[in-house]
């Protein structure tokens, strides 16, 4: 078990700092003075530059989902503040497009510096609001920031083209130019990075943007945009709003200034934004709900297996879009798997994030535990065997207890909907085409995982499975290297790589003619 907890969450916390979790865990009030005192606790939105309150004074509070507490209260903003962002992102563009890619290169890595040297304060508030454990908190501000430093070199690096002619006397120049103002919405379940992974390349190409974070958790991306201002990202280049969703979401959609959507989210809410992108033909970009099938052959190295698929499905306790959502077991080890997962899943310690030997933390909120109750219901009452948990955790409110359900089938609801919450649900299969079969049998595309020790089974079921991202012997792969997104209904574009700044670049093709002498 003590590979299983280290390969699913990393190294220890830094010395200092687990001293003030034993203080903050049983008062976390303490977390959030500390917070309030190193200027992190921002509590209004970001226009313009200036912090500001919602035109009409109303609030909404953010509440951590582990103890139901109100953290903080912050602006309930909608349509006038999302207008007044987009004229103010719309303004900085001319600006902040015209600084030398060097320049704005500079300006992100010193936001890469200062997130890393708050990283601590910043795991906190991702904690307080979000739930995940402090260290999956502190893995999350690293990969976060991981996007600001790549884009802050990709700047430099936005090259066009010289085509040969096909006329003598014209030279054919392809431009790359920033698209204009992004509107920028992201979910609850990354706070920081679903933010970094869209602004790192947005500003770094030279466009400008309003972010709306999850109303959920606001206060992160409130803190990094702190961070930013402090970094020198010019005023406007970067604003905040949140609130009444739809409406701001509306006001993004209906702007002509606004040239891009980029959204991290559910599917149903990504189809109205690229419906509503529509009427003004806006460039879009979705990440999209997944329904992961991770795939355990015959041939796994059965440790490889386990430690791999407690990573791809406990992650953040089971919610994110990445997570395994279907185990697909082949007949010949899947007693031998089921067993020794289950143990590892038993011994997987529940509790309030800010509690050092927290690995499994509390769901967002209660009706996401409702959710995943009811799909646990549905699966053992059509015949699903619980192996582990399969009840709400004593510490009640938003924990479930971690999970492992036998003898799933497709009949029941848990292997064609994302769970989003810490239950892993085991399918058992006869042949490699089967597996295939029934992993692509989705409208989802996002991540795939597959164990396996045959280099040609690897190459041959990577090759054959609709989707974006696929896992060889490896449960966690996400990195700001390589491209993340998803084939099917799991969305449009990639995020991350160099790839992902081609999402907020148009191509400019310039024509210069009658370039002999006369
Ligand atoms: P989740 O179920 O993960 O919260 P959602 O798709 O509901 O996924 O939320 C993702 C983001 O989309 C959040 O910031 C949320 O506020 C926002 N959102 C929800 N509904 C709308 C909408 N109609 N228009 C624009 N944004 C929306």
């Amino acid at each position: 078990m003590a590979m299983c907890r280290a390969g699913l969450l990393g190294s220890r916390l830094p010395h200092p700092f687990r001293i003030l979790c034993r203080q903050m865990s049983t008062e976390p009030r303490v977390a959030v003075d500390r917070l309030r005192q190193s200027g992190l606790l921002r509590t209004q939105g970001l226009i313009g530059g200036k912090w500001i309150d919602a035109y009409d004074g109303k609030t909404i509070p953010v509440h951590n989902p582990a103890t139901g507490d109100v953290i903080a209260n912050v602006p309930f903003m909608g349509r006038n503040e999302a207008i007044n962002a987009i004229s103010s992102a719309h303004e900085a563009f001319t600006s902040w497009s015209k600084l030398t890619a060097n320049e704005r290169s500079k300006r992100l890595r010193k936001w890469y510096d200062l997130i890393i040297s708050h990283k601590e304060d910043l795991a906190l508030l991702i904690t307080l609001e979000q739930g995940k454990p402090l260290k999956e908190s502190l893995g999350e501000v690293n990969y976060g920031a991981s996007f600001i430093e790549f884009f802050a070199e990709e700047a430099k690096r936005i090259y066009g083209d010289i085509i040969p002619p096909t006329i003598d006397d014209r030279r054919l120049l392809v431009l790359k130019q920033p698209v204009g103002v992004v509107g920028a919405i992201t979910p609850w379940n990354f706070p920081l990075a679903m933010i970094t992974r869209k602004v790192g390349p947005a500003l770094a190409s030279g466009c400008t943007a309003v972010v709306k974070p999850s109303e959920y958790t606001p206060l992160t991306a409130l803190a990094a945009a702190e961070l930013a201002l402090q970094a020198g990202i010019s005023p406007g280049a970067l604003n905040i709003v949140f609130g009444n969703a739809p409406d701001i979401g509306d006001s993004l959609l209906e702007s002509t200034k606004v040239r891009k959507i980029t959204f991290t989210g559910s599917t149903a809410v990504g189809k109205k934004l690229m419906a509503g992108s529509a009427s003004t033909v806006k460039k879009i970009s979705l990440e999209l709900g997944g329904n992961a099938p991770c795939i355990v052959f015959d041939d796994a190295d059965l440790d490889v297996a386990v430690k791999g698929t407690l990573a791809a499905k406990f992650r953040n306790s089971g919610q994110t879009c990445v997570c395994a959502n279907r185990i697909l077991v082949q007949e010949g080890i899947y007693d031998k798997f089921a067993s020794a997962f289950a143990k590892a899943v038993q011994a997987l310690e529940v509790g309030n994030g800010l509690i050092e030997t927290t690995v499994q933390g509390p769901l967002i909120n209660e009706a996401a535990l409702e959710k995943v109750e009811s799909l646990v219901k549905d699966a053992t009452g059509k015949g699903a065997d619980v192996l582990v948990g399969g009840r709400r955790h004593s510490l009640g409110r938003t924990f479930y207890e971690p999970t492992v359900l036998g003898n799933v089938n497709n009949e029941m609801l848990i292997s064609s909907q994302e769970v989003f919450g810490p239950v892993a649900p085991l399918l058992r299969f006869k042949t490699e085409e089967e597996a295939i079969q029934i992993a692509n049998d989705t409208n989802a595309g996002l991540a795939a995982y597959i164990f396996t020790s045959s280099m040609p089974r690897s190459w041959r079921v990577s090759e054959a499975l609709e989707y974006g991202l696929v896992g060889v012997n490896e449960g966690l792969i996400s990195t700001e290297v390589a491209p993340f997104g998803g084939f099917k209904q799991s969305g449009l574009g990639r995020e991350g790589s160099k790839y992902g700044i081609d999402e907020y670049l148009e191509i400019k093709y310039v024509c210069l003619g009658n370039l002999k002498e006369a």
